[in-house]
């Protein structure tokens, strides 16, 4: 157990902590790279500037920092900069001991559990589980996208394999399965993202009735989004209600008399729930899909061409009873794959396991992401088209440091483009410069510098 664990674990925590535990006062940029050790800097020098800008942060900050409702029914859990090791079932009786805490051990990464317990504080099997609020995580990791390959790499943990993408199931080499990999909040994969939330609240609002209000919807610090619904009726769904929501969320299972163009007039645009999604899915595709597209959607080449020509016609055939007789070469079995195109294309990309764990532990919004620097923030729903991740979540606005970057593929924050960079030395703004450190691209240079 590291050495906060049992003494923090019953304790309460005061700010009066042992000087030696506490994080170090703050220094400004330039004299905390100038009074390093000649001799390069070490992972752990450039870690421990990491947590005095975290500590710096939250110090200033501490106000914005506000912990979930019902605090009192809450597991904690920090990520510590040290070994990366988890601080677990820890609980709060109010905003003032969690603050405490946080200012003294200073995470990397904040949590609390979406779930509600009697004894938050205690092993999982004690806790007496009361509710969870359902919470739907929209990663870029979980939506191929086609930018992944210039900005993600990973490492085989047993070989040292490494290649470019998204990892696979296992190493192409030695078909290990644990791996390091490093990717990148992109403006593509963050703006694909986005869409898919859009998504989300549409279903969420159209088909469960659910109030924007009822939503809660926050940039993940990272690669997503994250929507929490806390309504009292949902509190007490059991996983496997969940999965049922997972699976309308997905269509997955949507019955074939939905669409059965034989036996029905097929689904129109404004029809309720997974009907009107499968016409407004259908439209889209109609009037957007190229020849390409079309013929992968396994439609016969004449067909496509056809579908193409008569794009007027078919948009003027949705103002009655849509396309579904008309389409000369449509027989059922190509509308069946068209649909599947559809259902595809309308359904949301959530990342399944998050939204049915009922114990699940969610980053806490206004705190730090370890992995970027940037904030979990808050968005209103309404607000959600003109949201910028690479300026609003910027947490660490003022100031230079000079870094020492090994790697790091071009990237955006704020209104410039940095890099690509490889083994460079360079003094970037603080923001730009936490991003490259906390994703172990680059160290801390030790002596000041001059840049052109
Ligand atoms: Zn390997
Ligand atoms: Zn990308």
């Amino acid at each position: 157990m590291p050495w906060y664990g049992r003494h923090l674990q019953r304790a309460t925590v005061s700010s009066t902590a042992p000087a030696r535990l506490l994080p170090k006062k703050s220094k400004t940029d330039k004299t905390t790279s100038s009074s390093r050790s000649r001799q390069g800097v070490s992972k752990i020098q450039t870690q421990e500037f990491i947590q005095q800008k975290f500590a710096d942060y939250y110090r200033q900050n501490l106000n914005s920092i506000q912990p979930p409702t019902s605090i009192e029914k809450r597991e904690f859990a920090f990520l510590l900069f040290k070994e990366k090791t988890m601080l677990r079932h820890k609980g709060f009786k109010d905003a003032e001991e969690f603050r405490n805490l946080l200012l003294y051990v200073v995470p990397s990464d904040v949590y609390y559990s979406s779930a509600y317990y009697e004894k938050p504080e205690e092993e999982m099997d004690s806790k007496d589980w009361i509710g969870a609020d359902l919470v739907f995580d929209i990663d870029a990791d979980h939506i191929p996208t086609p930018c992944n390959k210039q900005h993600d790499t990973w490492t085989c943990k047993n070989c040292g394999a490494s290649g470019r993408g998204a990892k696979s199931e296992a190493c192409p080499k030695c078909a290990g399965q644990k791996f390091s990999n490093v990717s990148w909040p992109c403006p593509v994969c963050l703006g694909t993202a986005k869409e898919e939330t859009i998504k989300l609240i549409d279903v969420l609002d159209k088909d469960f009735g659910l109030s924007t209000k009822e939503m809660n919807l926050a940039f993940s610090g990272h690669r997503g989004y994250h929507v929490h619904i806390e309504t009292e009726p949902i509190r007490t769904l059991d996983a496997m209600a969940r999965k049922e929501i997972v699976d309308f969320i997905l269509g997955i299972g949507l019955e074939s008399s939905l669409y059965d163009i034989e036996k029905s007039e097929g689904p129109k645009l404004d029809d309720y729930g997974w009907k009107g999604r499968i016409a407004r899915g259908t439209y889209e595709l109609l009037l957007t899909a190229t020849q390409e597209q079309l013929e992968k959607a396994d439609l016969k080449k004449r067909t496509s061409s056809q579908i193409i020509q008569q794009r007027d016609k078919i948009l003027e055939s949705w103002k009655g009873k849509g396309p579904w007789k008309m389409l000369k070469g449509m027989g059922p079995n190509s509308w069946e794959k068209m649909i599947k195109q559809a259902i595809e294309r309308q359904s949301v990309k959530i990342d399944t396991v998050v939204t049915t764990d009922v114990h699940r532990l969610i980053r806490l919004a206004n705190t730090l992401h370890g992995e970027t620097g940037f904030l979990k923030i808050e968005v209103p729903i309404h607000e959600i088209e003109g949201f910028d991740p690479f300026k609003d979540a910027v947490a660490f606005k003022s100031g230079m440091v000079a870094v020492d970057v090994s790697n790091a593929p071009q990237f955006r924050l704020g209104d410039n483009v940095y890099g690509p960079y490889s083994n460079q030395k360079i003094e970037l703004p603080t923001a730009t410069a936490m991003l490259l450190l906390c994703k172990g691209a680059a160290k801390i240079v030790e002596e000041p510098m001059h840049v052109q």
